[in-house]
């Protein structure tokens, strides 16, 4: 945070419960958290900003949740690199990181998981088992620890949006989940730690996710209501990419995330791709 003199506010690290609480117990409130794996970028400091526009201290949390996790070597080859993301928080005028270790986070005995229902099974759900037991136990745990009024989540991530406001909502957790919109590089790319794992041939084949997305919103502007056609319309321009491995291309309903035989409310484009050994996903509320 620049002040009148010009010098810039340091943002306090911190990395256990009992230096959390300390931390926060003089907080100006409203307070914004804003849940992060690391390996910050510009969708990150995207919701540090809308949390800064809005709340009065902002804490970002540093951690590698290896609960959601399905494959070991993803956890292990997650990329990370905290004094660079300090310093980004720093940038953003972050007030407080929480960057907690495992055990901090899990200690000893910890032996509880939560378990959202049907939102949490389709898609990435039934694509990544477990995958979003470790979400919404790892967010339940942030969300008590910090007491945010505010919480910032990226449209990126559309069903963990999902997921966590109705984990949220379920145990009475009275942080708000705010979602915000995705953020890209210039081509269409959707920025992610994960493009980071890009070979050359891979990050210029990338940009073929949005495309697909684009190309079956178009069709819905122009009036195709047909859930198997708008399927069909981003598989063909995926096709169109040798590299572009589909893992899956969904037309749901925006709220249920239910696939859809026709298109007559808000719904959601969305597809998940793997490139190489690197999946990615991207997704289009329609409208
Ligand atoms: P991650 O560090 O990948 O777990 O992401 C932390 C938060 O940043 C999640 O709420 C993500 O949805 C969000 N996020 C990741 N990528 C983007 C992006 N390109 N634009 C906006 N938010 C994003």
């Amino acid at each position: 945070m620049a002040s009148s003199t010009g010098i810039t506010k340091r943002t306090v690290v911190v990395r256990t419960r009992a230096a959390l609480r300390d931390a926060l117990a003089a907080a100006p409130r409203p307070l914004g958290v804003v849940p992060t794996m690391g390996w910050l970028h510009a969708g990150h400091r995207s919701l540090m900003q809308r949390s800064r526009a809005a709340d009065a201290t902002t804490v970002v949390t540093i951690f590698v949740n290896p609960r959601q996790f399905g494959d070991p070597r993803d956890l292990e080859q997650y990329p990370r690199n905290e004094a660079r993301d300090v310093a980004i928080c720093e940038e953003e005028g972050v007030d407080l990181v929480f960057a907690p270790s495992v055990e901090e986070v899990y200690p000893l005995g910890f032996d509880t998981s939560i378990r959202v229902g049907a939102i949490a099974e389709p898609l990435e759900g039934t694509a990544r088992p477990g995958h979003f037991d470790g979400v919404a136990t790892v967010v339940a745990v942030l969300f008590n620890l910090v007491g945010a009024e505010h919480a910032y989540f990226g449209q990126k991530d559309a069903q963990q949006v999902l997921v966590v406001r109705q984990m949220a909502r379920d145990l009475a957790i009275r942080t708000e989940v705010i979602a915000c919109p995705t953020v890209r590089e210039g081509d269409g790319l959707a920025l992610s730690s994960r493009n980071v794992h890009l070979a050359p041939e891979e990050r210029a084949a990338a940009p073929v996710l949005h495309r697909a997305l684009t190309a079956a919103r178009d069709a819905w502007a122009a009036g195709e209501r047909s859930g198997d056609a708008l399927r069909s319309r981003m598989r063909e321009v995926l096709a169109g990419e040798p590299l572009a491995n589909p893992d899956y291309v969904s037309v749901a309903d925006l709220a249920t995330l239910r696939e859809l035989d026709r298109i007559d409310g808000p719904a959601l484009l969305s597809l998940a791709v793997r490139l190489g050994s690197t999946r990615l996903i991207d997704n289009e509320p329609l409208p």
